[in-house]
């Protein structure tokens, strides 16, 4: 279908506002708007280019994920790119989610109720990839724009949570390890505390200060911060693994921490009661979540279906609906 000149305009003027707040919100961790409006936005550019074609475009903030890296640290390629994950908004979007992958593997009702799924609860951190060589922590990296990430190793040693040196006998000669970097509601309340009184401002949230305090050039001030490593993905090293879970069980066992409340799940009911349950205890979790991560557990299922261009086509990250989000971005004083 041929775009009209000012449904280019708009697409135009999306790109560039979601182009503004990726900056903001990944470069300076000091967003301008909340992330249900800058998911609204998003949702409404992705509307259009799936209605014009025309106006697709490898450079769309849809096909990418993140932020280049600004310069202060050495960027180092990723050896498996960092994508984000694709979202749900609804319930509803959960059970699009399990239709494609109905369609997609090819599965009758009887196969899809046996399918096995790891959901865990998704922390709002930052996200972060480890590397570990013979047991040994190399190095670690943002995200950055899922390409090139911001080599961040010398604050990520001072996380009593990274492990150094991977515990146990036997570990794969290379192991690369992903995860969300995030600070609990009490030390984040201390460290705000401690901020004013000396006359700082304090952080918007806790995602703002873990990533504020993760990306310090000096890591006697990363070491100060209270700041918890969650490992949620193995990328490289236990490919001869059935399952995500039983990968997440082998990070334990190495000295991560995998998220606690994860749970294997069959038959979309159950994940979706899972999601309900997760939403309910939120706000009595010590830390953030912004909704819960769906992964089919089978690995041989994930590699079959592979990624599109920013997200796997094997997860779904369910969001807590909008009017749960509390409007973190009002009226508080930043730190940039
Ligand atoms: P995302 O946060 O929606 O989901 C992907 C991320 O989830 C992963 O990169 C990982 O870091 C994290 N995650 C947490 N727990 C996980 C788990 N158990 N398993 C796997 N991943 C887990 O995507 P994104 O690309 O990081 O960010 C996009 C989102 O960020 C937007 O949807 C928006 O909500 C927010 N954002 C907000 C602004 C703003 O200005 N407010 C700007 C840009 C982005």
């Amino acid at each position: 279908m041929n775009c009209p000149p000012d449904i280019q305009q708009d697409a135009n003027q999306l790109k560039k506002q979601l182009e503004h707040y990726n900056y903001h919100y990944y470069v300076l961790d000091h967003p301008l708007v909340t992330d249900a409006e800058y998911d609204a936005l998003f949702r409404e550019l992705q509307a259009l280019e799936k209605k014009y074609p025309a106006l697709q475009d490898i450079n769309s903030p849809t096909q990418r994920v993140g932020a280049p890296p600004i310069g202060h640290f050495v960027s180092r390629p990723h050896k498996i790119p960092m994508l984000s994950l694709g979202n749900a908004l609804d319930t509803q979007e959960v059970s699009e989610f399990w239709q494609r992958l109905q369609r997609q593997l090819k599965f009758d009702e009887a196969q899809m109720a046996t399918l096995a799924f790891c959901c865990e609860p998704k922390l709002d951190g930052l996200a972060v990839s480890l590397h570990y060589q013979q047991g040994q922590f190399i190095y670690g990296l943002t995200r950055g724009d899922g390409i090139q990430g911001e080599d961040i190793s010398h604050n990520l040693r001072t996380l009593a949570s990274v492990p150094l040196r991977l515990y146990g006998e036997t570990w794969p000669p290379y192991l690369e390890v992903r995860g969300e970097v995030y600070m609990p509601h009490q030390g984040f309340a201390e460290l705000n505390q401690k901020m004013q009184q000396q006359g700082h401002k304090g952080f918007a949230n806790p995602r703002n200060a873990a990533a504020g305090s993760l990306r310090q050039l000096d890591s006697q001030i990363t070491r100060q911060r209270p700041l918890v490593f969650s490992a949620y993905q193995v990328v490289q090293g236990c490919e001869n693994y059935l399952t995500h879970s039983e990968q997440m069980k082998a990070l334990q066992a190495w000295g991560f921490k995998p998220q606690a409340l994860r749970q294997v799940v069959r038959g979309l009911e159950n994940i979706l009661v899972y999601c309900q349950q997760i939403g309910a205890q939120r706000a009595q979790l010590d830390y953030d979540i912004d909704g819960v991560v769906i992964k089919l557990d089978e690995l041989m299922h994930q590699k079959h279906l592979g990624y599109r261009a920013r997200e796997p086509r094997w997860a779904v990250a369910y969001k807590f609906p909008a009017q749960e989000v509390v409007t973190q971005v009002e009226a508080v004083d930043f730190q940039v």
